[in-house]
Formats: structure tokens, C-alpha cells, sequence
């Protein structure tokens, strides 16, 4: 059994539980101390160190699960981010990342790069050509998210880790939209795996939560500086993030596999123009989606035909709910152009591909006929 690896619901449910010496309980124990005796052990247990018996436990799941060597957890998908960038860039230094990068991954590097005189170049392209040609003798760092948020874009991720290595260059990669189920970069070379908690990884829109997963060195670096910076996880969320781990595999296969089915049925539907899902041979990014991903993904878009109102169509919806996050078992939906994306210009949003009618969908687990059923009338009750 020991050098047997584990399959993925056993190193979910298993791997990283903290044991329960005293009583022998079936779940682990909340360690909630912040004080740990130090004469003793070599280690110096704190909270804000992350080190504390449920943030190490914690880390290892997830270490396991993006085949990674070291993990650690954060209070929010912002803190794991802000934290890891922060711990390899100085001033004097280049970073190179994509435009369709998160909202709060956008705003912290426009924002705060520039009281430290970190240089940025933001890219609209997939290519990494196009990456190739924004290098700097002093960029530290290539920062992707694929698939991207909302149109599903992909990039590779062989040629992006090709590209750095020649270099001398850290890759990042924000992995929420994949999760560690359908996508584990650091298999294709990628040094330093973001993912925002709250989302699959949470999994029940109940907890706000990050982590990063890296190499035992590049996670010493990141842990030096989060220490400065403070932002570990309560030990009651980690355990509530522990709990939820349990189910990840399960949940993202199901959602996956019900988004697979609704983009399918989605392309044929004559009220609604483009679908965007990587699992769609008609997607751009089908060939290396097929090649990198494990699973195609549980979120995709739409783009409702003129005359169909995305706001009047959402609030038609029954049981599907508009909101602006995402990855829970409830179906969600959000309609970019009036919201996420409203602070553009119309002719800004076109250029990125965003249309009025866009609609991106976060898959449930609700079943696949209820889902277009919804949709369906929505669509039939917003015509006029
Ligand atoms: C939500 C999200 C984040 C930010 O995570 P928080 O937990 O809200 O801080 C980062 N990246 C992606 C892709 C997200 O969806």
C-alpha cells in the first residue's frame, strides 16, 4: 500500500488529515492554539507562520493534488496571489501577464506595482509568440490564466514554460477555472499555481479561501514574505476548506461533466450565437485544451442573439441564480458586458470579444435537463 499511489478520491478524502491521537475520531481535529510550547520542538508553531497542525495538513492535500512538492493556504484567492508575486519581485523588475487575467489580479497590479517600481506589460494574446516578443532583460516573471474568464481562452502552457526556462524566467498561473481535477500545470513546468479557495476548491459558496502550490524552494520564498504580509487562513475555515476537499474531485467531475453536456446542447439552440467551452472541437482552443487539460472544465459563455435581453433573460431565470462569483453546486450565471466589464467602453468590451448578449455560466450540479429547461423558457419568456 505505501508506495502505491493514491487515486484522487483517496488523496482528497486522506491525504493531509490530521490525526486524531486522543479519541480516534473519523475527521480531524481543529487545532485552534496560538500558542505552542517552543522548549521542546524545533519547530515554532503561529498561525501567521503557517504552520499551525491543520495549515500544514491542509498544504500537503493540496501539494498532492497539483503533484507539487509544498502548498500553503490563504485567507482569499487576492492574499495567495498578492503574497506570491510580492515574494519574487523587487524594484527594477518586469512582469509580463495577460489582459483576461482576474478583475483583482488586474486591479493589484495596476494599482500597487507602481509604488514599487515594478514594471508590468499586460498582453491580449494567447501566443506565445507574442509573449516572446514583450521580453525584457529584466522580466522576472510570465503571469497566465488559462482557461481565461469569460471567453475560455487558452494557452499553452508547454510553450509558455519553454519560453521562461530559456530565459531564466518564473512562471505563474492562475488555476481556479481548471482546478487541480482538470488541470495541473506544474506538470507542463509551471513554477507557481494560484488558486482562489472560494471557488471549486470551497466548492459550496460558503468560505473565502486561497493557496498556492510550488516547489519546497520557491514556497520558502513565498512563505518569507507571507509572513510579513499576514494573510493565513482561520483555523476554522481551514478546516471547513479541509471538509470541502473531500468532495473536490466529485463535484468538479459532475459539474464538468454537465457543462460538457450543456455547451453540446447549447451550440445547437437557434436563440444563441457563439458557445465558448474548450470541450468544443468549434473552440479556438480545443487542440491544446485537449492536450493539457485533464477535463474540459465546469464554466463556459454564450452569447444570446440580438433581441434577447442578458438582463431581462437572467431575471427569467427560475432556479438559476445571476451572480457574480462562481464553482459552486449551484448554477450561476453573469452577464459581463453590464457588469464584470461595464467600466469599458462598448468599443473596449468588442475588442476583447465581450458582445452585449454574452452570458458566462457557472456549471452546477443540477441535472442537465433541468438546466435547459430553465434556460429555455427564460430565453422563450424574454422575447418580445
Ligand atoms: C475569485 C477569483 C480570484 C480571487 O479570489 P478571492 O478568493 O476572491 O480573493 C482570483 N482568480 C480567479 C480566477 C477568481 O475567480
Amino acid at each position: 500500500m505505501k508506495n502505491k499511489k493514491l487515486g484522487l478520491n483517496s488523496i482528497c478524502v486522506h491525504t493531509g488529515e490530521v490525526e486524531d491521537t486522543q479519541f480516534k475520531g473519523a475527521v480531524s481535529p481543529i487545532f485552534v492554539a496560538t500558542s505552542y510550547a517552543f522548549d521542546d520542538v524545533d519547530v515554532k508553531r503561529y498561525p501567521r507562520y503557517f504552520n499551525t497542525p491543520n495549515q500544514e495538513q491542509l498544504a500537503k492535500k493540496i501539494a498532492t493534488l497539483e503533484h507539487t512538492e509544498n502548498a500553503m493556504i490563504f485567507s482569499s484567492g487576492m492574499a495567495a496571489i498578492s503574497h506570491s508575486m510580492m515574494a519574487f519581485l523587487k524594484s527594477g523588475d518586469h512582469v509580463i501577464l495577460q489582459q483576461v487575467i482576474y478583475g483583482g489580479t488586474f486591479n493589484f497590479v495596476v494599482k500597487e506595482f507602481e509604488k514599487f517600481g515594478i514594471e508590468y506589460t499586460f498582453t491580449d494574446s494567447y501566443d506565445v509568440n507574442d509573449f516572446k516578443a514583450l521580453l525584457q532583460k529584466n522580466t522576472k516573471i510570465i503571469y497566465i490564466e488559462t482557461p481565461s474568464n469569460p471567453l475560455l481562452g487558452i494557452t499553452d502552457l508547454r510553450a509558455i514554460t519553454e519560453l521562461a526556462k530559456n530565459n531564466g524566467i518564473l512562471t505563474m498561473i492562475d488555476n481556479t477555472f481548471a482546478s487541480p481535477i482538470n488541470q495541473n500545470p506544474h506538470d507542463f513546468g509551471i513554477d507557481i499555481i494560484a488558486h482562489s479557495a472560494t471557488k471549486y476548491m470551497g466548492g459550496h459558496s460558503d468560505i473565502c479561501a486561497g493557496a498556492v502550490a510550488a516547489s519546497n524552494l520557491h514556497i520558502e520564498q513565498i512563505w518569507a514574505t507571507s509572513i510579513n504580509y499576514g494573510g493565513n487562513l482561520s483555523e476554522y475555515t481551514i478546516w471547513l476548506l479541509e471538509r470541502s476537499l473531500k468532495t473536490l474531485n466529485l463535484r468538479v467531475k459532475e459539474q464538468t461533466r454537465v457543462a460538457h453536456k450543456l455547451a453540446t446542447y447549447l451550440s445547437d439552440n437557434k436563440d444563441i450565437d457563439t458557445v465558448y467551452y474548450p470541450g468544443l472541437p468549434s473552440h479556438p482552443g480545443y487542440d491544446i485544451a485537449k492536450e493539457q487539460m485533464k477535463g474540459f472544465g465546469a464554466m463556459l459563455s454564450f452569447e444570446l442573439k440580438s433581441g434577447i435581453d442578458p438582463m431581462v433573460f437572467q431575471r427569467n431565470l427560475k432556479f438559476i441564480k445571476p451572480s457574480m462569483s462562481l464553482a459552486g453546486l449551484e448554477s450561476t450565471t453573469v452577464s459581463p458586458a453590464q457588469t464584470t466589464h461595464a467600466l469599458l467602453s462598448e468599443e473596449e468590451r468588442l475588442e476583447r470579444g465581450i458582445r452585449n448578449g454574452l452570458i458566462r455560466f457557472s456549471t452546477g450540479i443540477e441535472e442537465v435537463e433541468d438546466l435547459i429547461e430553465d434556460i429555455e423558457q427564460a430565453i422563450h419568456a424574454s422575447k418580445h
